[in-house]
Formats: structure tokens, C-alpha cells, sequence
């Protein structure tokens, strides 16, 4: 089996929004929330398996555009936790697999899920019908603090292994019981196969600190596998803003994501989930389209002699993993 990754999508929570005048919500072209494919293809090319890891906004149609109708499979759904724009086409997504597998005169099996536990409160609270109907549920058991290893996914498929490992994401972090009270619901990957690693990590704030700055044997574990990765996927929000009005945006800016890449010395950095908004009118960042994003990171990269390369994806290609 070869292994590959697609990216479906890179775009930040609210994708465009309505009434900003910037230069980024007004492209025409097709943007999506944060998300990956990761794919075993066969010799002759043919894709065998099928992990998708969220499903926001946009993702569905990244998936039509990339895939032919007779590719159509989807055998694991990973979740890095509950927020919209990582679930919000999750009805479009089982829906669709369903009437897929009518189509095709096949029963329909629900899709393995994996989640942390308290994602999974959320997903069925929210996407109830969904939750039941489309997915075969398995959240974790555990509420591990952000920087731990957690069993790997198991995905019983071989020459490929996927680890999450807990992050912290304060807009997440909190329980869908009670809205006041703390729990750790988000997580990244780690995708390893026989040649290749790539982190998945989006959706975490600047308080990671363990990232760069590991205290115990947990942390170091953490990162560890976190390290050294042929491909990074990273989350950059904001050029330099981390709050607004004392209030944490849940994300990393530009200049922790740097210090994140320094500790974690990935050979080649892709940035996702920028918005930009945060920075303010007229501050960098701010309306950025994804070439000066790309432009302006890589700048600053030669500058400080940071790890490897540092870019913005494509929607849609496909890197070999
Ligand atoms: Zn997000
Ligand atoms: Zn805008
Ligand atoms: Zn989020």
C-alpha cells in the first residue's frame, strides 16, 4: 500500500465572512475549513482506504472535487475535536455515504470515529441524528492533560499508525455538560509509515507550552514523536495577536508557531487555519491572501534560521507519505 495525504481544506472557523471588505473573504475561489484525507492507494493507483480527519465546511466538496464518484469511501472519520468548523458537514458527509451506498446496492456501515471522550459528548449532543445514525462512535475513555501520548488509533490497517496526542484548545476545552467546567477534548495526530512522518497540529493554543518546553517524561514523550516530522501541519491564526480584549483566540500566531517549529524541527512546515482578522485593519496579517501569508512567513523563516521550509498549501494536492 502506498500512503498519501490530501489536503481537503486550510481555511479558519468562519472561512469568509459576510460584510468583511478584506482581500481574503473576497476571493471567489473555493475555500474550506482545516481538514485531511489520508489514503492507502494500491499499486495501480487504486485508493484502498480512506481516513478523513474533520469534516467542516467546504470539505465535502474538496472531496467531490479531488475524488471520482466510483472513490467514493470514507473508512475512518477522525475528529481533532467538536468545534463547527470541523463537524458542521458531518450530516452532508453521512448523509451522502449512505445514499452512495444505496446507489451502489451495498449496505451502508455506519463509519468508525474516533474521538476523545469529551469531543464525543459534544458530537452527539450536537449532530444527535448524525451521531447514531451515520457514525460508529469510538471515543477514548480518558481526559489526559494536554502533551499525552494516547493509545493509537486502531485502524487495522498495515504499515501506516496514527497517534493522537492531547493538545490544549480553550475554545474546546470545555465540558458539554457544563459549560463552566474544564475538560480536555482536543487532540493531534502523528501519522507514521514505513518512510514518512506528519504531524497534524491545528487547533491549539499559545498556553502549549510543553511544545517547546517539555518538564515531564509525558511532555517529552509527546514531543518526541511530535519532532522531527517530514511534513508539519500547523496552526497560524494571527501574524502576532493571541487575545483580544484579555481573552485568549484558542489559536497560535505566527510568532508562537515559529518558536513551535523551532522546538519541533519539521523538514518542511505547512501552515493552516489562518484568518488573519485578530491583527486588526492595516497590521500585518490582516486580509492577507494565502501567497502573502506564504510570502511574508517564508521571510521571516531565512531571517531566523528556522527548521526546514515553511509554506501555505494548495487546496486539493496530494503529498506522498
Ligand atoms: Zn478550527
Ligand atoms: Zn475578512
Ligand atoms: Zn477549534
Amino acid at each position: 500500500m502506498n500512503y498519501s495525504l490530501v489536503v481537503n481544506g486550510f481555511g479558519n472557523a468562519f472561512l469568509q465572512e459576510f460584510g468583511c471588505p478584506c482581500p481574503r473573504c473576497a476571493r471567489k475561489e473555493p475555500v474550506a475549513n482545516v481538514s485531511v484525507s489520508i489514503l492507502g492507494r494500491e499499486d495501480d493507483g487504486r485508493i484502498a482506504w480512506h481516513v478523513l480527519v474533520d469534516v467542516g465546511l467546504g470539505v465535502v466538496n474538496s472531496l467531490r472535487n479531488t475524488f471520482r464518484a466510483d472513490e467514493a469511501r470514507v473508512d475512518w472519520l477522525l475528529f481533532t475535536h467538536w468545534h463547527p468548523d470541523h463537524s458542521l458537514e458531518l450530516n452532508r458527509l453521512g448523509e451522502t455515504m449512505r445514499r452512495t451506498a444505496r446507489r451502489r446496492g451495498e449496505p451502508f456501515s455506519r463509519i468508525p470515529t474516533w474521538c476523545r471522550e469529551g469531543t464525543g459528548k459534544w458530537l452527539a449532543k450536537n449532530f444527535s441524528y448524525e451521531w447514531h445514525r451515520c457514525l460508529d462512535g469510538r471515543p477514548t475513555k480518558e481526559s489526559e492533560p494536554p502533551g499525552t501520548l494516547l493509545d493509537p488509533v486502531p485502524l487495522g490497517a498495515k504499515g501506516i499508525a496514527i497517534t493522537p496526542v492531547s493538545v490544549s484548545h480553550a475554545g474546546a476545552d470545555i465540558s458539554a455538560e457544563n459549560f463552566k467546567e474544564r475538560r480536555y477534548n482536543c487532540a493531534c495526530f502523528v501519522v507514521q509509515t514505513a518512510t514518512k512522518k506528519t504531524a497534524l497540529l491545528w487547533d491549539l493554543d499559545g498556553g502549549n507550552t510543553w511544545i517547546a518546553n517539555p518538564e515531564t517524561e509525558a511532555q517529552r514523550k509527546a514531543v518526541r514523536l511530535l519532532s522531527g516530522a517530514d511534513y508539519l501541519l500547523l496552526d497560524c491564526f494571527s501574524w502576532s495577536v493571541e487575545e483580544v480584549a484579555g481573552f485568549g483566540t484558542g489559536h497560535l500566531s505566527f510568532a508562537t508557531a515559529r518558536e513551535f517549529a523551532r522546538a519541533l524541527r519539521p523538514r518542511e512546515t505547512l501552515l493552516v487555519h489562518m484568518g488573519g482578522h485578530e491583527d486588526g485593519e492595516g497590521n500585518p496579517g490582516w486580509g492577507w491572501t494565502d501567497r502573502q501569508w506564504e510570502d511574508e512567513a517564508l521571510k521571516l523563516w531565512r531571517r531566523d534560521g528556522l527548521p526546514g521550509t515553511v509554506r501555505v498549501p494548495v487546496l486539493g494536492e496530494e503529498i506522498t507519505i
